[in-house]
């Protein structure tokens, strides 16, 4: 038998952190975990450490490190709080380490990772939008490689070789629509945060969740294929699935379009990305066509849903703009989540913000965190005007 991977997760007390914890357990003896890190709920976060056998577990949360030391105290596992052990733990040489702390605040330790030559496996989608020529660089510069998580873009790894880049007409992400798919303009004024986080196909943590509804979290997944898959953003198209079981589509020269389908589990792409080259048997439940009977498509409805085209025109304006985007909306969308602002404002915010900053390029990565202070307090100022 080979001797086992060494996995590291980011963000292991989440949505994503808890599915990744759930199939390492499943995969013992494949993979031995070496660092897990939360943003405060050291509780949880000890849980995680002591079932997966971590050798350290990290809070960013410095208020919470007593709590994490307590909880594991007599089990031999390090404790750790603070940004700089966060950075320690993404360092830790590893096989593989799992990307999944939502937010920009995934950035710097993604790249930490990278730096130390270990492969990601990118749930953290915001990284890629603010920093994505950096961390591709990155990876190349140090022999290895991002495998996307997000189902999409695993769909599309999955379907897509580079051999095939000449024949690539494009590619389709799909979207499940969010749970406000069917809503009109008037009934999108007053949906609340306990009906935007109600998502009808997916579980996941609250920011992503509010991003489905709005649709920005496609916007992002659009700059997030382009960078992955070297395209241009006319060459990434999205519609609107509301079974979510076909996830990506790659079409062809030749007429051919190939497709990955499943059923819409984290388990399965995470699966796929962790196992890789190979791939790893999951208890995820299988999908029967015959029981899901109809697949519908159609195209977003740009009006109601303005996000996605403020992210592609982003991209296309370059420079720090898709940081501005990102930060703007992740403002916006914690006030909206706060109840201090309306749902249709969260589009708002972001254009303001977009508007408010001049573009300019991105050198290094002082800039992306330069760009993404200013956009935050420009949107913290914007919000006061809602
Ligand atoms: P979540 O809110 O459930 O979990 C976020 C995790 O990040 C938690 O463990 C939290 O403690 C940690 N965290 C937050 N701020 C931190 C900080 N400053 N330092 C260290 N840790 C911090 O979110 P999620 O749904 O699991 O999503 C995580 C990422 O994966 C996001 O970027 C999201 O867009 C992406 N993603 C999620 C899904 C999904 O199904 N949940 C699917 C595709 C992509
Ligand atoms: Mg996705």
């Amino acid at each position: 038998m080979t001797s086992p991977q060494t996995v590291t997760l980011l963000g292991a007390t989440g949505s994503i952190g808890q599915t990744a914890t759930a199939l390492l357990l499943q995969h013992r003896a494949r993979f031995q975990v070496a660092a897990v890190v939360g943003s405060k709920n050291a509780q949880r976060l000890a849980q995680h450490a002591i079932e997966l056998n971590a050798k350290v577990a990290v809070v960013a949360d410095e208020a919470a490190y007593t709590e994490l030391k307590d909880c594991l105290s007599g089990t031999g596992i390090k404790a750790g709080a603070g940004e700089a052990a966060v950075l320690q733990a993404a360092s830790i040489p590893a096989d593989i380490i799992v990307s999944a702390i939502v937010g920009a605040a995934g950035l710097k330790p993604t790249l930490k990772a990278l730096e130390q030559g270990t492969r990601v496996a990118l749930a953290n989608k915001e990284s890629l939008v603010c920093a994505g020529n950096l961390l591709l660089e990155t990876a190349r510069k140090h022999g290895t490689e991002i495998l996307p998580v997000d189902s999409e873009h695993n769909a599309i790894f999955q379907i897509f070789t580079e051999p095939q880049r000449a024949a690539l007409e494009y590619i389709t992400l799909t979207a499940s629509g969010g749970p406000f798919r069917e809503y009109t303009l008037e009934a999108l004024h007053t949906v609340t945060p306990e009906q935007a986080t109600n998502h009808p196909i997916w579980a996941m943590g609250q920011k992503i969740s509010v991003d489905s509804a709005t649709l920005m979290n496609k916007g992002l997944e659009v700059i997030e294929a382009c960078y992955l898959f070297a395209l241009h953003e006319d060459k990434v198209h999205v519609l609107v699935h509301p079974q979510s079981v076909i996830h990506g589509l790659a079409h062809y020269a030749d007429g051919s379009v190939l497709a990955q389908l499943g059923m819409p589990d984290m388990t399965i792409p995470l699966s796929y990305a962790l196992g890789y080259p190979e791939r790893l048997a999951n208890t995820a439940k299988r999908l029967d066509l015959s029981a899901v009977g109809q697949l519908n498509f159609r195209q977003v409805d740009d009006g109601l849903f303005p996000c996605l085209s403020l992210a592609r025109q982003a991209y296309r304006t370059g420079g720090i703009a898709p940081i501005v985007l990102n930060a703007a909306n992740e403002i916006a969308v914690q006030a909206f989540l706060d109840k201090k602002i309306a749902f249709l404002s969260i589009a708002k915010i972001i254009a303001v913000t977009l508007e408010t900053i001049p573009p300019c390029g991105v050198y290094s990565v002082e800039d992306v965190f330069q760009a993404d202070a200013a956009a935050r307090r420009v949107a913290t100022e914007k919000l006061k005007q809602e």
